[in-house]
């Protein structure tokens, strides 16, 4: 894994807040990475924090299904995911397939702000920390033909 990260951020609406203290907390690790984040999520960060990051589409409208094929493309190797346990959201099947790509392609994923705290302050964080990277050829080798 490169030493700069790019990390996708997302934020259920009662979690944004969360994240953005987050996201203030470890500004100066943080911003040395290349950021991504859902539409609502991306808008916040930079209009309250002012950190450039690439905005995706809203997570309801997509973003999350956005990051995960990201992943799955190998354009995003970190995830910080602040999902909200207490609230359904429109988006539920969305919100699976991203978690289930970042356990298939094995990238760290962080889910509340103690796993994001752990992560971001790992010293494996800035390093060029080499994530195992699923071999799928025997799956691939199974499928029909
Ligand atoms: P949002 O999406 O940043 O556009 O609010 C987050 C989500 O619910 O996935």
């Amino acid at each position: 894994m490169p030493a700069t990260r790019n990390i996708a951020l997302v934020a259920h609406d009662n979690m944004k807040q969360p994240l953005l203290d987050w996201v203030a907390k470890h500004r100066a690790q943080i911003e040395k990475h290349t950021l991504f984040a859902t539409g609502t999520t991306g808008s916040m960060i930079n209009s309250r924090l002012g950190l450039d990051i690439n905005k995706l589409i809203s997570g309801p409208l997509g973003g999350d299904q956005q990051i995960g094929s990201m992943i799955a493309e190998g354009k995003i190797d970190t995830l910080i995911f602040f999902w909200d346990p207490l609230e359904a959201q429109p988006h539920d099947p969305d919100i699976k397939a991203l978690l289930r790509l970042a356990a298939v392609w094995n990238i760290p994923v962080a889910c509340n702000q103690a796993s994001a705290d752990l992560l971001v302050t790992s010293a494996l964080f800035d390093s060029a920390f080499e994530r195992v990277s699923p071999d799928y050829d025997s799956y691939k080798a199974g499928r029909p033909n």
